[in-house]
């Protein structure tokens, strides 16, 4: 966010600036979804709703979520709110007491940490190292559990780095929790925007043994380009539904109503818009895997498997005045990797939520900004 403001007060003086910060979709949100909202609303649909949703949107996204994931999901354990970052939060105020250990994956999107900073807990990162595409090394996973965390926080796919955990990734965690009480809580918010022929990225809650210890976080906002509209929604072990109730109805109440409204359209006939819109990210993310690996020194790609970011590393150290460089010669906004933690060090992420041309000519003015920035140091 702090990024893409700079990107704006260029903007305001005047100066034209290719965007690759946004962290949200650049398409608009599918009209019937729109047009759901707006016969919900004269409808009259414009009042509270039942602090965990409404039943019918419950019933449908239990439903979606156990088809497309593969685990069996009860509609009272689905809780929908104005996001999936309150759920984020809920679940620390659920979970943690002050002094415990959280474990959150590094690099990784940095409200998990500022989060746990507001509960007191004990901030430990899960490395995720380029070595191993950005999952997880069975190593450091050991290490982290060691310390007993209350919470592992996993973000697949991941935003910064697009990388998605495997099935077999998650029976290695099922088999190093057995002996320990840590909870997962699982940021799936990016989980149907994956490449090459996939269309669901895998969930620890498919795998038994982990499934009455995560917490499932989902939403409308990346998948269907809704992220104006503040709706995610989680699916909760049966032992903490009643703590997450209390924790939404004291806080926010419930989730807008009429975008629960379009949300139970976007789900029941939302699926082939989802589909075109994950075909055009991965039009863009070839296309900027062919432009970015042409450069044979100096940068580094895995190539992202979900989300919309490339993770290239570019340098050793940090890459702020990098990305200021290119920001003031090349018109051109990306965010450095330490944004999100240490193991971000070295790296930029860039954008791909904007069209084939922003990108294109964004990503060959940044290859001409790393040449004349290397040649000057
Ligand atoms: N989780 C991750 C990893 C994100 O990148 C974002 C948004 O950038 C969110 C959660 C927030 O989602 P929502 O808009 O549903 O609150």
């Amino acid at each position: 966010m702090n990024f893409h403001r700079r990107v704006q007060e260029e903007r305001r003086k005047g100066r034209e600036v290719l965007d690759l910060t946004v962290g949200e979709p650049d398409f608009r949100t599918p009209g019937f979804i729109v047009e759901a909202a707006y016969r919900a609303m004269l409808e009259g649909k414009t009042h509270y709703t039942p602090p965990q949703g409404i039943p019918e949107l419950r019933e449908a996204i239990a439903e979606s979520e156990g088809e497309r994931k593969g685990y069996p999901v009860e509609p009272d354990q689905v809780i929908v709110s104005p996001g999936a970052k309150p759920l984020l939060y809920y679940a620390m105020l659920a979970l943690v007491n002050p002094g415990d250990w959280v474990v959150i994956p590094e690099p990784g999107y940095p409200v998990y940490r500022y989060l746990a900073y507001l509960v007191d807990a004990r901030v430990a990162p899960l490395p995720l190292r380029p070595e191993h595409a950005f999952r997880p090394d069975p190593e450091d996973l050991r290490r982290v559990l060691d310390l007993k965390p209350v919470l592992l926080v996993i973000n697949s796919p991941s935003n910064p780095t697009g990388a998605v955990w495997t099935e077999e990734d998650f029976k290695m965690l099922a088999e190093m929790l057995q002996e320990q009480p840590t909870y997962l809580l699982s940021d799936e918010i990016y989980g149907r925007i994956v490449f090459d022929g996939r269309t669901q990225a895998p969930s620890p809650a498919a795998v038994e043994a982990l499934r009455e210890r995560t917490i499932v976080v989902d939403g409308f906002s990346k998948a269907f380009a809704m992220t104006g509209w503040r709706l995610g929604y989680g699916v909760i072990p049966k032992t903490l539904v009643s703590t997450f109730r209390s924790l939404q109805s004291n806080i926010v109440t419930c989730a807008p109503s009429f975008a629960q409204w379009a949300a139970l359209t976007a789900l029941r006939e939302g699926e082939k818009a989802v589909q075109e819109m994950v075909q055009t990210y991965q039009k863009r993310r070839d296309l900027g895997v062919a432009l970015l690996t042409q450069r044979e020194a100096g940068l580094t790609l895995i190539p992202p498997q979900g989300a919309f970011y490339f993770f290239p590393k570019i340098s050793d150290g940090s890459t702020e005045p990098f990305v200021d460089f290119l920001l003031k010669e090349y018109g051109v906004g990306v965010t450095p990797g330490e944004t999100f933690g240490d193991w971000g060090k070295g790296y930029i992420r860039i954008s791909f939520a904007t069209s084939e041309t922003v990108l294109k000519e964004g990503l060959n003015r940044l290859l001409q900004a790393l040449d004349a920035y290397s040649a000057e140091q």
